[in-house]
């Protein structure tokens, strides 16, 4: 990341695009430095998409001759911080959530709804993967939340439950009344399924079954939607074993429930 772009002073386009990449270059430099200053593992933990950012710019700098080259490499750099400053968000959501001082908008909510919309727009990603899809409702649940993080917190579920399972599979979303003061929302899939030993830590920041990490992710999605639901009074658990598949459960406190 020391090195530079020449910039020649031709003043044309291909001269304009290696002064931003350069500029690019050193915004990179200073989100690393920052990173460093976090003083704590996080460093780490984000290593690996870094030296993806780095691998990227350094490829522009060896091979990139033509407008078109300097265009399309940049544009994989920029993709690669786009999602390094996700990772970071995410990981800032999560740390300030734990603590106490995440930034929420309670308000009175259609939870239902919520959940068929979210199952709406995954069903045919789902189906395009051949995957079975289906959502079931027994009535309007009223919950006060997040509206916009409790939906990234389902999402997350959602988007694993399709990640993790494979074509000619079948994932159940379904909203049970578990009390009557509790709803319940169980997303099934018949993926391979979570051993025992890993049940609890695949809710810890960064952790990935390894037999997963052929399938993209950073390890934060279950992190960020556990710390979400229980700033909601609610919980996450799962019920697994391999190869039989996994049932993520997603309990929420209810204020009004209403027969369909
Ligand atoms: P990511 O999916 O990005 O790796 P998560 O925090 O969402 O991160 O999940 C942590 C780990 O839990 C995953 O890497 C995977 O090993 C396991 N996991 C999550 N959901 C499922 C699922 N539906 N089926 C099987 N394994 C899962």
């Amino acid at each position: 990341l020391q090195k530079r772009v020449p910039v020649t002073g031709s003043k044309d386009e291909l001269d304009d695009l290696a002064s931003t990449f350069n500029q690019m270059l050193d915004r990179i430099q200073s989100l690393v430095s920052g990173i460093r200053e976090m003083g704590d593992n996080m460093a780490h933990d984000l290593k690996s998409p870094v030296t993806r950012i780095r691998g990227t710019a350094e490829l522009t700098l060896l091979q990139g001759e033509t407008l078109e080259e300097f265009h399309s490499m940049a544009a994989g750099t920029i993709e690669e911080s786009d999602r390094l400053l996700d990772m970071i968000n995410t990981m800032l959501v999560i740390s300030r959530t734990r603590a106490g001082e995440g930034d929420f908008h309670f308000e009175s909510m259609d939870l239902t709804q919520m959940i068929q919309e979210a199952c709406d727009l995954f069903a045919p990603v789902a189906e395009d993967k051949d995957i079975a899809f289906s959502c079931y409702a027994p009535g309007r649940f009223e919950v006060t939340a997040d509206v916009n993080m409790l939906q990234r917190a389902f999402s997350n579920l959602l988007d694993n439950a399709i990640k993790y399972t494979n074509p000619g599979g079948q994932i159940t979303v379904q909203m049970i009344k578990k009390t009557d003061a509790l709803v319940a929302i169980q997303i099934t899939d018949t993926g391979p399924g979570i051993a025992l030993q890993f049940h609890e830590r695949i809710f810890d920041r960064f952790f990935r079954v390894e037999s997963s990490r052929t399938s993209p992710g950073s390890g934060l999605g279950l992190s960020f939607a556990r710390a979400i639901v229980r700033e909601h009074k609610g919980d996450i658990h799962v019920k697994s074993s391999p190869g039989e598949g996994a049932c993520f459960t997603l309990t929420l406190p209810y204020c009004n429930f209403q027969v369909i």
